[in-house]
């Protein structure tokens, strides 16, 4: 039975047919990775690499470009402050000081996930974040408007 640990690679696929979140966890047999909810079935492509959590080559669309951001849910986040705002009223604004301190928590313990420009992708537990650069606008445009190929060498500014 193969049990995951909290330090192997996840990493989460958006579906192209239904646009639902597809996790898989690397392995070298898998070909296939199936949606839940449709069925869809997109090709993923693993190397010994990944099972490290190393992430160099894209195992779904084979790119090499990958930015890092803090792994936020900003759904949460306005959820949280609407509720935080509408107890504000009674509790004089103190709501809205707690949740600024629940949100200075939480966002300093947040790792951070690696994202494909190409694919959209979603990689978490990473060990090689240190080396993958932030979202770059310019980048993204080119990548995803234009079909650029970077092939893993970030622009320099
Ligand atoms: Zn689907
Ligand atoms: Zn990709």
């Amino acid at each position: 039975m193969n049990s995951t640990t909290a330090t192997d690679m996840t990493i989460q696929m958006t579906c192209p047919s239904c646009g639902s979140g597809v996790h898989v966890l690397p392995s070298l047999e898998a070909e296939l990775a199936e949606c839940d909810i449709c069925q869809h079935q997109l090709p993923v492509k693993f190397q010994s690499e990944h099972l490290q959590g190393v992430l160099k080559d894209c195992p779904c669309c084979t790119r090499k470009d990958f930015y890092t951001q803090k792994d936020f849910n900003r759904k949460v986040g306005v959820i949280l402050f609407v509720i935080a705002a509408i107890l504000s009223i009674w509790t004089y604004g103190l709501s809205l000081v707690a949740l600024w301190l629940v949100d200075l928590f939480l966002f300093k313990r947040l790792k951070p996930i690696v994202i494909c420009y190409k694919c959209q992708t979603v990689f978490r537990n990473v060990k090689n974040t240190a080396e993958i650069p932030g979202f770059d606008h310019e980048m993204n445009d080119r990548i995803v408007y234009a079909d650029h190929n970077f092939e893993g060498k970030p622009l320099s500014h």
